[in-house]
């Protein structure tokens, strides 16, 4: 499945991909009449499970999976085993002008006297019931010519008049094939390749021979190479080489997430910021104080959908590449190469790829792979010098992970030397390639590994200019999370920060904001002021009219101006307040532009909140109310009370209101007045919600960090959540990650008193 990253077309939640299921429905959809599937599936005795089910067929294809299964109770019940490879057999009866696909070709179809169709499918040898797959529709089949060394034959399945529309994926599609075949060595194991445009659809999934995708994806091509190039991975890991349990789903999400990123990155052009976010992605979970190990024990079918996490595509992704980097591309792909040569066809467990990596490599990296795979956590690495006659680099990881640590230092032939080290507990590695003590060390070469890097004793850290956008980026994660974790003093932050606000490169801008997105977490409100005006000094360059309201050079650019209007909006300069209010008002459109009306809200004392909520009230489609509503949540603190009216407004849906005031509670200068709004009205909040959001709301609360705050909701939550169920484990969990950022907050320090001591940049 593709579900990796924010804004990514990721579902973070069941509950969530249920609402983003039911959000998006296509008008041209409508209900053409039943199409009847025959479906059975036996094991390799001839043992038969069959049944026949209606399967509504709409105007618009909708992809229906049957979860049979053969063999022995599965350990989680209502779940498919995936380790089960039935045989199926497949025929489909559809209304005419509907074509009907399915994971294998189709064997014959005749029309029967009611002038419907009978479509009989080539038998399955073996497949596991959650890749089975069915596509029935009024589809424009696009040729997509032949795949591989295969010359295996695909379509496109896409609504009608959709099809002029998907040029991105047939020119992409032979490309990513021709990518992966390169680097396994082998064809795509594939006798025909559907890949179906859904409507009502979460991103993608690797149904053999069926990949469905969001029709946005495959129709005007949204980052297509990249969730194409992970589906297509998938054929071969998860689909040729299944493991056995959901416990290594790792198998099949981690690797199709580094190898489609790895393929992904060959044949675009690769953007820092873009890859960077993956890696961010994995150190935020990793930092869930519920964190799970890539591994972890999966005992109920109500454990399965959960691990379907950061954890497992970023995180495994980024542990996968560190190996990668450490023992060599050659080195990996052999292992990778020969592990799927041997078990294409067959179901596996963690251990059959430890066993090739270890006999490509050594079984030493086959058990630090292990032990990174049964870590929860992101594994921290300290980094010293020993400086005497020999120098060396003492590299110590805790907690008895084993890393792969690559460094980089000055060699005494000039320029730079590389070293790749294996780090456990207290190592110590002679450098041989440094002439001396090295005046600077870059603790993550290329910012390739996944581990947090942690400085003991006199440091010498390289100086910001020689280090890569990618080792920026990664210097940034160690920083950020030491003052997340409360292991950084706020005054060194604070200088980090600054020394990369002044690069005033777009790499650098982005470090330098992920570092204030940390502090900004654990700013109380007395010294909020004080703080976004230093920080708007450090960011004075990117604060002018230019750069917040002229089109963004860059994908860095366009990142950095969405985190700099989320964290300092209120000291953006009222003229170019003025102008995106200018530029609203000239257009008509309130809510079309979300950028530009987060900054046309910035000092809004009600106005255009106002007319935002009009808006809203009279529109004719639920999109754009809901557009609108969410928009609410961009507006400065002393609104917050007003989003709580509209969110008890009758005239609109609250689950719908509810993401307005978690913008608020997610945002630093608003999170306060937004507590506030809801402390005075908290029973009446909670109980109008649908209990899905109720859980959201709860969730929500994590992140308000004061002792105050704390006492208030527990005592507001005590009438009102019942003592047990999932709301209170969801009100128990929001308020220990509460309890942990107090107790964070105060071991960093005076914040006040560093903003004082670190000086403001010189301004423009
Ligand atoms: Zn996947």
């Amino acid at each position: 499945m593709a579900a990796r990253g924010r804004s990514r077309h990721r579902e973070r939640s069941p509950a969530e991909r249920r609402r983003r299921c039911t959000g998006g429905r296509d008008p041209r959809q409508r209900r053409l009449g039943d199409a009847r599937l025959r479906a059975a599936a036996s094991d390799r005795r001839g043992n038969r499970r069959a049944g026949d089910r209606l399967h509504r067929a709409r105007r618009r294809p909708q992809p229906s999976r049957r979860q049979g299964r053969a063999g022995p109770v599965p350990r989680a019940r209502r779940r498919p085993e995936p380790r089960w490879k039935p045989r199926w057999r497949l025929t489909a009866i559809v209304p005419r002008g509907l074509a009907a696909l399915g994971n294998a070709a189709v064997a014959a179809e005749r029309e029967l006297p009611d002038h419907r169709r009978e479509v009989q499918f080539a038998e399955i040898a073996a497949l596991p019931s959650y890749l089975f797959a069915v596509a029935v529709g009024p589809f424009e089949l696009v040729d997509a010519g032949r795949l591989g060394d295969g010359h295996i034959p695909a379509r496109l399945a896409v609504a009608a008049g959709d099809g002029k529309r998907a040029a991105l994926a047939l020119r992409e599609l032979p490309r990513i094939v021709d990518a992966l075949e390169r680097y396994i060595a082998a064809p795509l194991p594939l006798a025909k390749l559907d890949l179906v445009a859904v409507p009502e659809f979460f991103g993608a999934m690797e149904n053999p021979g069926l990949i469905t995708f969001q029709t946005g994806v495959l129709v005007g091509g949204r980052d297509f190479t990249r969730i194409a190039a992970h589906e297509l991975a998938h054929q071969w890991f998860g689909n040729a080489v299944t493991p056995a349990w959901w416990d290594a789903l790792w198998l099949s999400e981690a690797f199709a997430s580094w190898l489609g990123d790895r393929v992904t990155g060959s044949l675009t052009t690769r953007i820092p910021a873009l890859a960077h976010r993956g890696r961010l992605a994995a150190l935020e979970a990793d930092d869930r104080i519920d964190a799970e190990a890539l591994i972890h024990p999966v005992a109920t079918s109500g454990e399965v959908e959960p691990a379907f996490d950061a954890i497992l595509y970023d995180k495994g992704a980024a542990v996968l590449a560190m190996f990668e980097r450490f023992v060599g591309r050659d080195t990996f792909q052999a292992a990778v190469r020969s592990y799927l040569a041997t078990y294409t066809g067959r179901s596996v467990t963690t251990r059959q790829f430890l066993d090739a990596l270890g006999a490509a490599a050594r079984p030493a990296v086959a058990e630090a792979l292990a032990s990174n795979l049964r870590y929860a956590g992101t594994p921290a690495v300290e980094l010293s010098l020993r400086c005497g006659a020999a120098p060396a680099l003492v590299a110590s990881a805790r907690d008895r992970v084993a890393v792969p640590v690559c460094v980089r230092f000055p060699a005494a032939s000039g320029g730079a030397a590389t070293q790749c080290v294996l780090a456990g507990s207290a190592t110590v590695h002679p450098l041989p390639a440094a002439t001396g003590c090295p005046a600077w060390l870059i603790g993550n070469d290329g910012g390739l590994g996944y581990y947090r890097t942690v400085w003991r004793g006199p440091v010498r850290l390289a100086p910001l200019a020689l280090l890569s956008p990618d080792e920026q980026l990664a210097r940034a994660d160690d920083v950020a999370f030491a003052v997340r974790r409360g292991e950084l003093a706020a005054a060194e932050a604070l200088t980090e920060l600054a020394a990369f606000a002044a690069l005033r490169e777009p790499h650098a801008t982005l470090a330098a904001l992920e570092i204030a997105g940390a502090i900004d977490a654990m700013v109380g409100d007395p010294v909020r002021p004080a703080w976004t005006s230093w920080l708007a000094g450090q960011l004075g360059h990117r604060m002018t009219r230019d750069a917040l309201l002229a089109p963004p050079r860059s994908v860095a650019e366009y990142i950095a101006r969405a985190q700099i209007v989320e964290l300092v909006r209120g000291e953006i300069d009222p003229d170019v307040v003025a102008e995106a209010r200018a530029r609203i008002d000239r257009l008509g459109d309130v809510a079309g532009d979300p950028a530009r009306l987060r900054i046309a809200a910035a000092r809004d004392a009600g106005a255009l909140f106002e007319r935002l909520v009009r808006a809203a009230a009279t529109v004719r489609t639920g999109q754009a109310r809901d557009q609108a509503l969410e928009a609410l949540g961009d507006f400065p603190a002393p609104l917050a009370p007003r989003v709580v009216d509209v969110l008890l407004d009758a005239r609109f849906p609250t689950d719908r209101v509810w993401p307005a005031v978690a913008t608020m509670l997610a945002r630093g200068e608003t999170r306060s007045a937004a507590w506030r709004a809801l402390h005075a009205r908290f029973a009446r909040v909670l109980a109008a919600l649908p209990p899905a959001r109720a859980r959201d709301a709860l969730e929500a609360l994590a992140g308000l960090c004061d002792p105050g705050a704390r006492a208030e909701l527990a005592a507001d939550a005590a009438p009102v959540v019942p003592a047990a169920g999932d709301a209170r484990r969801t009100l128990d969990r929001t308020l220990a990650v509460i309890d942990r950022c107090v107790a964070r907050r105060a071991m960093v320090g005076d914040i006040a008193a560093a903003l004082a001591a670190v000086p403001r940049a010189s301004g423009l």
